[in-house]
């Protein structure tokens, strides 16, 4: 079968197409043969060495596929049967081992690529809207990057709630879009996005700010609070943030820092249930849209993380193989 495999830390071309063979499932893995793969921002970290992991690896953790093949003690699935994964290492490749506790099944009417795009984003936005600082009807809060693959869905879900978002962008078609998910005001990081909020919030703050990009942002999401408000660090799309002094957070108003991460909060099947069933119940009753920004083919991987850091992409973006 086709692979991307990394054998070197570096930038987007020292990802390669290598043929390897077709892997045998083990006792309670599932064999899929993947019909589009999610991309994931976590992707590039790993890629560059900022988040440790052995070499040479195949990138990726998420998709959505056919079974082939179950190994032993696998009842719950059978060949045939469409699903979908966020926790599978080795997911840029054209068949994948699932362990059957990952997977999530398909409903009817999700296309492949939604479905391979929507859990690892969808159930973080889900467990930062829910779990994290759960937003109540009335609160604001500030999503950053929000015409990304998470900050789309994480608007959405907001919005659903009652909740009003304020969004930040790069682009005047990434607010387009921004809006168009939901958010009542889109704010151009080139602003100064603290006494935006402040003007918009009338000098309160936000309740929540989530902040999945780091350190261009950090000093402006922990400005934009309210008093006892809440920072949700969940990402670094800009690189990480340098380390801090916990008494700022007194002086800034007796905040909540956290730097959460999706593994923590699907940690049995009951909460992988829970998270995935909501996500995957919203988009088919058409309450959650999943945008797919772009898709590439398996080869040009390089390309698909290449558009990814230099922020050309909107919404989730795919490999089809
Ligand atoms: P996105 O689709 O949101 O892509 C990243 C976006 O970040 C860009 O499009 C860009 O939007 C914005 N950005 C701002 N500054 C930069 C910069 N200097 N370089 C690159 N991008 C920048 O990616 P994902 O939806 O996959 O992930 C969003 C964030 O969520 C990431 O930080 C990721 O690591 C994190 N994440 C965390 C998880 C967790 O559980 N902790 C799980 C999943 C994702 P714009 O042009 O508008 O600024």
């Amino acid at each position: 079968m086709r692979a991307i495999r990394v054998e070197t830390i570096g930038g987007p071309e020292v990802m390669k197409v290598v043929d390897i063979p077709i892997p045998t499932p083990g006792p309670g893995q599932l064999l899929v043969r993947t019909d589009a793969i999610g991309i994931n921002y976590i992707d590039t970290y790993f890629r560059r060495g900022l988040y440790p992991r052995a070499l040479p690896y195949v990138p990726g953790d998420e998709g959505s596929g056919v079974i082939e093949q179950v190994g032993a003690d696998v009842t719950e699935f059978a060949p045939g049967h469409r699903v979908a994964w966020a926790a599978a290492p080795g997911s840029y490749a054209e068949h994948v081992l699932v362990d059957a506790p990952s997977a999530i099944a398909v409903p009817d009417g999700v296309p492949a690529d939604q479905a391979a795009s929507a859990l690892l984003q969808g159930m973080t936005a889900h467990y930062l809207i829910e779990s994290t600082y759960p937003a109540q009807r009335g609160d604001t809060v500030l999503v950053h990057a929000g015409a990304g693959g998470v900050g789309l869905l994480l608007t959405q879900m907001a919005v659903a709630k009652g909740v009003n978002v304020i969004t930040t962008v790069s682009t005047d078609a990434k607010a387009e879009r921004s809006s168009h998910a939901g958010a009542a005001h889109v704010v151009r990081y080139d602003e100064d996005i603290a006494a935006r909020v402040r003007e918009i919030t009338d000098g309160e703050g936000v309740d929540a700010v989530y902040d999945g990009v780091g350190a261009d942002t950090f000093e402006a999401s922990l400005a934009s609070l309210r008093i006892r408000g809440t920072l949700a660090l969940f990402g670094a799309a800009s690189g990480p943030v340098p380390p801090m002094d916990p008494q700022r957070l007194n002086g800034a108003g007796s905040l909540f820092l956290t730097r959460p991460t999706l593994a923590h909060h699907i940690r049995d099947r009951a909460e992988l249930e829970w998270r995935a069933g909501d996500v995957f119940a919203a988009m088919s009753s058409g309450a959650l849209s999943v945008e797919i920004g772009a898709r590439y083919a398996l080869a040009d991987a390089a390309t698909a993380h290449t558009d990814l850091e230099s922020r050309r992409t909107t919404g989730s973006i795919v490999l089809v193989p």
